[in-house]
């Protein structure tokens, strides 16, 4: 192989210096004789050339015929250049998409009405104030007047309030807020469950016998045009009247947040029971499945079915068993100190009220039980009746 490789390259080498060899034959031609040769042929040209000016010159009637010939020539190139630039101007101009008016829309009050359908001057508002471009707006928009109804979303495995909020792209608040049972406790979420999903961040409320428009905007601090102007809400603006039992979308509403108390867990405090050092460690590994904000007072830390659970610091067991409310399987611990912990869906317990437990100590496996939609473990630290933001405790 290599030796014929070798053959075929040299023919190859050799054909180079056989065309030099040309070049340098053509390279002897003597540079003298082509002067001579050029020099003749010049001098032929000018002896020949006052004979034919003199042609030319004697008769004048010819000389004119050319020059309007070609004047005719120049004005019909003229006229056909023009006109070509008028064609390709005309076609720019139609081509040329023309400037967009639905930044004027959205900011024009009276332009939105004519438009009917999508009033949404606070989420516009949000819109601008958070995206200096303005060219961005109309992105933010499209997809929002895309959905102008009111869904039910059905909840698939794996999912928290705060993956379906993203998935809508609204707040997490704006779905608790919309479905009473998980602002209760947005931990009762289960699968195949349905939620009701704004199209709009902002408050679902139904009307109370004692509610006006106005009632209603100062509770959700937004003005009353926000919920007047909003198309689902179906409102007459010259008589803003709503019925008792009516559900209104309060656009850009929010719910003031007040911490929930829960209940203190109360159990037989064990002979010898130890006070908690105050400093908390991860009650289980894995990554975090839900984050801790105003409707999720905890902590959700997912891994794999079975995963041990420990106990977050030393304290005695409180409440072990089955929690009807959602929990499904849980523990919770006393530390002793105004601190109690909570850990919920638990697939197995190891200990009962009254017991002892060193922090690290195993006190169950992960699970998925209750209302949850994957293994995870439910953490959340208590101090008195107030659940505290676990990230501000664990290392
Ligand atoms: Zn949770």
């Amino acid at each position: 192989m290599h030796q014929s490789f070798n053959k075929e390259r040299h023919p190859d080498t050799f054909s180079p210096s056989t065309s030099n060899r040309d070049t340098h034959s053509n390279r002897e031609q003597s540079p003298a004789g082509w002067l001579a040769l050029t020099g003749l042929r010049l001098k032929q040209i000018v002896q020949a050339a006052p004979n034919q000016l003199k042609k030319f010159s004697d008769d004048a009637a010819l000389l004119s015929r050319a020059l309007s010939h070609l004047i005719v020539i120049l004005l019909v190139a003229l006229t056909i250049g023009l006109s070509d630039i008028e064609w390709s101007w005309g076609h720019i101009s139609v081509l040329r998409p023309p400037k967009p008016t639905f930044t004027d829309v959205a900011a024009t009050p009276a332009a939105t009405q004519s438009e009917a359908p999508f009033t949404l001057p606070t989420q516009l508002d949000r819109t601008r104030n958070d995206i200096i471009l303005p060219a961005a707006v109309p992105h933010t928009i499209i997809p929002e007047r895309a959905r102008a109804e009111i869904i039910t979303y059905q909840v698939e495995t794996g999912d928290t309030v705060s993956s379906i909020a993203a998935k809508f792209g609204l707040s997490p608040e704006t779905i608790v807020w919309a479905n009473s049972d998980l602002e209760r406790n947005p931990d009762l979420l289960g699968v195949g469950q349905e939620v009701v999903v704004l199209p709009v961040n902002g408050v679902y409320h139904q009307a109370g016998g004692g509610d006006t428009v106005e009632s209603i905007a100062a509770t959700y601090q937004v003005e009353p045009a926000a919920i007047i102007n909003y198309v689902l809400n179906q409102i007459d603006p010259d008589e803003p009247v709503i019925q008792p039992g009516q559900w209104l979308v309060v656009p850009g509403g929010s719910k003031p947040y007040i911490p929930r108390a829960v209940t203190v867990y109360a159990g037989p405090m064990p002979q010898g029971a130890e006070t908690g050092s105050g400093v908390f460690g991860w009650p289980a590994t894995g990554a975090i499945f839900q984050d801790y904000w105003s409707g999720h007072p905890a902590l959700d830390i997912a891994d794999r079915l079975g995963a041990p659970v420990v106990a977050a610091d030393s304290g005695y067991v409180v409440a072990a068993g089955w929690d009807g409310t959602g929990y499904g399987y849980k523990v919770v611990l006393d530390h002793g100190n105004g601190y109690q912990t909570l850990y919920a869906h638990l697939q197995a317990y190891y200990v009962e009220a009254g017991n002892n437990v060193a922090k690290g100590q195993q006190i169950g496996e992960m699970g998925s039980s209750g209302n949850s939609t994957g293994p995870h473990t439910h953490f959340e630290i208590r101090q008195g009746t107030i659940q505290r933001n676990p990230f501000g405790f664990l290392p």
